[in-house]
C-alpha cells in the first residue's frame, strides 16, 4: 500500500502501525505533517500548562525501572508540608497555569487519603475553584477516588506503563503489590466514576518490541481514555533494570521512536490530551517542543519548589531539576513561541474527548 494511503485509513492495524513505527526520512516526514495536520484540525495549535507538583517520592511500590522504588535506599526521602503545596499551587493561579498535577509515589492509607482531601479543599478555596486539578497517586481503591472526585479532583493520570502483561512482570516483581489486573481495574474505576482519565507507557524498554507498542496504541485507544502521557524509557543506576543498559535501543533512536508514537496516537485518537513527557526532555534539549509540534497539546512545568526535585530523579539525568518556578516558566515560553503553538494562559484545557463522551457541562475556556 502507498504511504499516503495508509496515513489515511480508518483504522489501522498492528502491521500498519508497526510500519509506521519504522518509517524513516521522507515517510516520517509525512508522518508527522499528517499528525500536526490532525491535531491543527481537532485541538488548535494551543498549549495548554499544567503546573506539576511532585510531593511526596514515599512509594510502596518497587517497580523495576523507577528511581523512587521503594528499595532504592540511596535517595533522600520527602514528603513537601502542605504549606509547601498550597504555595505552588497559588504560584500556578497567579501564573495563570489554569490547571495543576498533584503527583507522588503510591501510598495506601486512610491518613493520605484524607490529607489528599483536604490540600484538593484548600486548593479549590485559594483558586476561587478556578484551577483545574490532577491527581497522579497511583492505584486507590474506588472508594478513595471517589472521595477525591468529590472534592475536586476531575483529572487522574495512571500510566499501564505497557499492555503486556508478560512484559509488565518483566519490569514489575510479579507480587501482590504490583498487579497488572488491578492497575487495569483502577482504570476503568476511574473512567467509571467519571473522571477525565490519562494512561500512558514508556518507550524502548527491555524486551519491548515494535508489536508492543503497535498494540499499546490500540489497547489505549480501545480504553478509550481521555488523555495520554508517554515517553521514552530512562535508566536508572539504581534500579534491577540498569542491567539491561547496554542491551537497549540508543536514546535518541528511543526519542524517534517516541515522537512516532505520539503522532500515530494523535492520528487514531483525534481529540485527546496529549502531554509532552517531561523524559522527551532528557535526550533533546527540544525533546518536548518537538512533541508538541507534531501532535502533544499539553505541557506540565515543574513547580515543586527546586531543593526537592533532585529526590524525585525517575531516571538519571532528569531536566530542569535546578531550576526555580519562574525560571522553568519563562523558559517554557520561548520554547512553545517557536513551534507555531500558543500558551492558552488561564485555559483549563478540559480533555475535548471527554467531553464529547459525556456531554460534560465543565466550563469551557
Ligand atoms: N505513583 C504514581 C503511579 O504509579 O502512577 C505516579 C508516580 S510514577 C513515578 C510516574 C511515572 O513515572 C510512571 O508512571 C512511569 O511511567 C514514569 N517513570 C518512572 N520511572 C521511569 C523511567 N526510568 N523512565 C521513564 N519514565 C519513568
Amino acid at each position: 500500500m502507498v504511504f499516503d494511503e495508509l496515513l489515511n485509513k480508518d483504522a489501522l492495524s498492528v502491521q500498519d502501525i508497526v510500519f509506521l513505527l519504522q518509517c524513516k526520512g521522507d515517510e516520517e516526514k509525512k508522518l508527522f505533517a499528517k499528525s500536526e495536520s490532525v491535531k491543527k484540525r481537532h485541538v488548535d495549535n494551543i498549549v495548554y500548562l499544567r503546573g506539576l507538583i511532585e510531593f511526596s517520592n514515599l512509594c510502596r511500590k518497587d517497580c523495576n525501572y523507577c528511581g523512587i522504588r521503594k528499595s532504592n535506599l540511596n535517595i533522600d526521602r520527602f514528603n513537601l508540608t502542605d504549606n509547601d503545596i498550597l504555595q505552588a499551587a497559588e504560584f500556578a493561579f497567579k501564573n495563570r497555569f489554569g490547571s495543576i498535577v498533584l503527583q507522588s509515589g503510591e501510598i495506601q492509607s486512610l491518613a493520605f487519603t484524607k490529607r489528599v482531601v483536604k490540600l484538593l479543599d484548600k486548593i479549590l478555596k485559594l483558586s476561587n475553584g478556578q484551577l483545574r486539578i490532577t491527581l497522579s497517586c497511583g492505584e486507590q481503591s474506588r472508594d478513595t477516588f471517589r472521595q477525591w472526585l468529590e472534592h475536586g479532583a476531575t483529572r487522574y493520570l495512571l500510566r499501564i506503563e505497557t499492555s503486556n502483561e508478560d512484559l509488565y512482570y518483566k519490569i514489575h516483581p510479579h507480587d501482590k503489590f504490583h498487579s497488572f489486573e488491578e492497575r487495569v481495574e483502577a482504570l476503568n474505576n476511574l473512567k467509571l466514576l467519571g473522571y477525565q482519565t490519562g494512561t500512558g507507557v514508556m518507550i524502548g524498554l527491555p524486551y519491548q518490541t515494535y508489536e508492543d507498542l503497535a498494540n499499546d496504541l490500540l489497547w489505549i485507544k480501545k480504553m478509550d481514555v481521555d488523555m495520554v502521557g508517554m515517553g521514552p524509557y530512562l535508566e536508572h543506576s539504581g534500579t534491577p533494570l540498569y542491567k539491561f543498559k547496554s542491551n537497549l535501543m540508543p536514546q535518541t533512536e528511543r526519542f524517534q521512536l517516541s515522537l512516532k508514537m505520539i503522532a500515530i496516537l494523535r492520528i487514531i485518537m483525534k481529540d485527546i490530551n496529549i502531554a509532552s513527557a517531561t523524559s522527551l526532555q532528557a535526550i533533546d534539549k527540544m525533546g518536548r517542543e518537538k512533541a508538541i509540534k507534531i501532535g502533544a497539546n499539553v505541557l506540565m512545568p515543574n513547580i515543586t519548589p527546586g531543593m526537592y526535585r533532585n529526590s524525585y530523579k525517575l531516571y538519571d539525568n532528569k531536566p530542569c531539576t535546578d531550576e526555580n518556578p519562574e525560571d522553568c516558566k519563562s523558559c517554557l515560553e520561548w520554547r512553545v513561541s517557536i513551534t507555531n503553538n500558543i500558551i492558552a494562559y488561564g485555559g483549563y484545557g478540559d480533555s475535548q474527548h471527554h467531553s464529547h463522551k459525556r456531554g460534560s457541562t465543565l466550563r469551557k475556556i
